[in-house]
């Protein structure tokens, strides 16, 4: 346990966060789209997390900053925003942190989240982060609040890729410490696998004619496919299952109850759907939320 944490930290010192100047479009989802209300006299018994959010007067959340409709900071109005930004707020407004003065984000690339967990950099992490056994090993999660599937973006005009299959002999691009990246070098479906800390660094590749396909969850690659439709599309159906959950300290069982109950009180009141039509679903989309895990 302990190497492994170490292995995580130097996998990832040297890492550099990259904040994304992308231009976004109308559909890329709106800024804040809700408005949660705080609670009030919240106690979580037993949670180190929680004392110490407390103790700080704030919440620290790792997000992602440069996947449109997901964890994106909008260069327009310089505000995080996205299914996952929303449900991070929701969370902490039913943790009794009022979103819109108590939280600070950090952008962290999937890489180092793990190690971002352990050493107490964030409180929580949002972000398209799929739940694992071994990620299990190191980190607690809550959810699924939601499931992806891994999927493939090429340039609109490119016939020769539909599927895994396809991708013998192409250059295909994902993130350092990404199931998606996992995946192509355990199934061997490319020799040619190109890799960078941020999804968009992939996205400027394949837009630059330097990579032939960026594979990761579909949710995320429709983000992209969202905001230049012209150049770019996903392709085939999707080939894995990513349940999203919410990244928190290991041993912490007593938060990781509380945010399966926030998770699940969500699912139940309308407010899920209220955050999804605002954010991935834009586009008129539909979906259901999973239920929660308490492992
Ligand atoms: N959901 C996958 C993962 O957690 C891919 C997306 C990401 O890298 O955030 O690795």
């Amino acid at each position: 346990m302990k190497l492994q944490a170490m292995a995580v930290g130097l996998l990832v010192s040297g890492l550099v966060l990259v904040a994304c100047g992308r231009e976004t479009s109308p559909g890329a989802g709106n800024t804040t789209v809700t408005a949660p209300n705080v609670a009030h006299n919240v106690t979580v018994v037993g949670s180190p997390t929680f004392a110490r959010m407390t103790q700080r007067g704030t919440v620290i959340i790792g997000v992602k900053n440069d996947q449109p409709g997901l964890g994106y900071l909008n260069p327009r109005t310089n505000k995080y925003e996205g299914f996952d930004i929303e449900m991070a707020r929701l969370i902490a407004a039913k943790l009794g942190f009022d979103p819109n003065t108590k939280i600070q984000y950090q952008a962290i690339p999937s890489a180092a989240r793990e190690q971002s967990i352990i050493n107490g950099q964030i409180d929580y992490y949002v972000g398209t982060y799929t739940i694992n056994d071994a990620r299990k090993k190191l980190i607690a999660f809550a959810g699924p609040y939601f499931i992806a599937g891994q999927s493939l973006l090429v340039k609109a005009d490119d016939q020769s890729i539909t599927g895994p299959e396809t991708l013998k002999g192409k250059r295909v691009c994902s993130a350092t410490g990404s199931t998606p990246i996992r995946r192509v070098r355990e199934q061997n479906l490319t020799d040619k696998i190109v890799e960078f800390q941020n999804y968009s660094q992939c996205v400027d590749q394949l837009l630059a004619g330097q990579v032939d396909a960026v594979t990761t969850d579909d949710a995320i690659l429709k983000g992209y496919a969202a905001q230049d439709p012209q150049h770019l599309k996903v392709v085939g159906k999707p080939f894995s299952q990513e349940p999203y959950g919410v990244g928190l300290p290991h041993g912490d069982d007593a938060l990781r109850a509380k945010m399966n109950d926030i998770l699940d009180a969500a699912a139940q009141d309308g407010t899920w759907q209220t955050i999804y039509h605002a954010t991935l679903g834009v586009s008129g989309s539909d979906a259901t939320p999973p239920a929660v895990d308490r492992y």
